[in-house]
């Protein structure tokens, strides 16, 4: 779904937030924690979220990260979140702060 929205003036915005100011890239998630449970995408792009299957290191009464600082070495499929990857990767749900700042919902 992220890929059919995907308009360069808003991905050149992310991309300049993310190399030079990249405090504000990364206070721009909201830490709903959506991204820290298994999702599958529909035939029509819709994200779905298996809210019975979080992330082994995710708190589920604050839907924080319980490994933060080493979550890349602790978690395999756990991702630094790019430009690149919330237009092209298709998997981070509507709700998700990033997806709000820059893809059209
Ligand atoms: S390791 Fe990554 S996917 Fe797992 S809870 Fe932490 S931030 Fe979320
Ligand atoms: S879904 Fe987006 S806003 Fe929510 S925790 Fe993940 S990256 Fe942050």
């Amino acid at each position: 779904m992220a890929q059919s929205r995907f308009r360069m003036r808003a991905f050149a915005d992310a991309l300049d937030m993310y190399i030079r100011h990249n405090d504000q890239w990364e206070a721009l998630c909201d830490m709903c924690g959506r991204c820290c449970f298994e999702r599958e995408l529909t035939d029509s792009g819709e994200v779905v979220i298996n809210y019975a299957a979080p992330c082994e290191f995710l708190d589920l009464q604050t839907r924080s990260c319980t490994v933060y600082d080493c979550r890349f070495e602790r978690c395999q499929a756990c991702r630094k979140l790019s430009p690149a990857t919330v237009f092209l990767a298709n998997h981070l749900p509507d709700e998700c702060a990033y997806v709000r700042a820059f893809l059209d919902t």
